[in-house]
């Protein structure tokens, strides 16, 4: 039986993470989470990687969506953008997709992707940042993703199952709010950024790419990190 080590935590998503622990002994589970990482392991690019994590969640996420009380339940709306000014992971993987999007011509603040990279992995510091130069550069006037079918991981499976007006932090503090169980994505989310080295916050992978020349040309060839078994041990 594999026992997860806790600091490997530290550059995973907390809802993905918390999923991975709580199955962590469970073979069909750690299944899911195996199958991604073997098929990541055989992908050379970045970006491609990314995709393929948000195609197998997305996946996963339609066969929830195919009940009809899920939807029925789910208090998230378009133009509802609480959940863009909060913290947003990303994987390695994620961050070479999206700086390819905005070298290729989506329009993005980098004055305040800069201001917002200053926070790097620190809640405190993020949730210190004013409401609005929280959100997300992708994020438009109409509180629209510009970047909807690129966005990462942790936007496709945040569904709020109860009151809306719990997602707000607009005074900086984070409240408990109840979401749609995603667990089979949330395995997958994990594979996607075990087989990644420096996971972190958006604006700070981000904006760490955008600027830095060599690394921007060189990232969509790297390969996806090997050493993940000892946490993602095979059952
Ligand atoms: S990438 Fe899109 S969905 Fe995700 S936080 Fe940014 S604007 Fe919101």
């Amino acid at each position: 039986m594999p026992t997860p080590v806790k600091e490997e935590f530290i550059n995973f998503p907390a809802i993905a993470a918390k999923t991975y622990k709580r199955f962590s002994s469970d073979v069909f589970m750690i299944k899911i989470t195996n199958k991604v990482l073997k098929r990541l392991n055989k992908i050379s690019s970045a970006v491609r990687r990314a995709r393929f994590v948000h195609k197998e969640i997305n996946n996963h996420l339609s066969v929830l969506f195919q009940d009809p009380m899920v939807e029925k339940h789910i208090s998230c709306r378009k133009g509802c953008s609480a959940c863009c000014h909060t913290q947003v992971s990303i994987s390695d993987d994620e961050a070479a997709l999206l700086a390819k999007l905005v070298n290729g011509g989506v329009n993005i603040d980098m004055a305040k992707l800069k201001s917002q990279s200053a926070a790097s992995k620190s809640a405190t510091l993020w949730y210190q940042i004013p409401f609005e130069e929280r959100g997300c550069v992708f994020l438009d006037e109409n509180k629209e993703c510009t970047v909807y079918n690129d966005r990462p991981a942790v936007c496709r499976t945040n569904h709020v199952v109860g009151s809306p007006e719990d997602c707000s932090t607009e005074a900086g503090v984070v409240k408990s709010v109840k979401l749609l169980n995603t667990f089979e994505a949330d395995m997958t989310i994990m594979a996607g950024f075990a087989a990644c080295e420096n996971n972190g916050a958006l604006p700070s992978l981000l904006f760490d790419l955008l600027e830095n020349k060599e690394t921007k040309e060189t990232r969509d060839t790297m390969s996806p990190k090997k050493h993940h078994l000892p946490v993602f041990k095979e059952l």
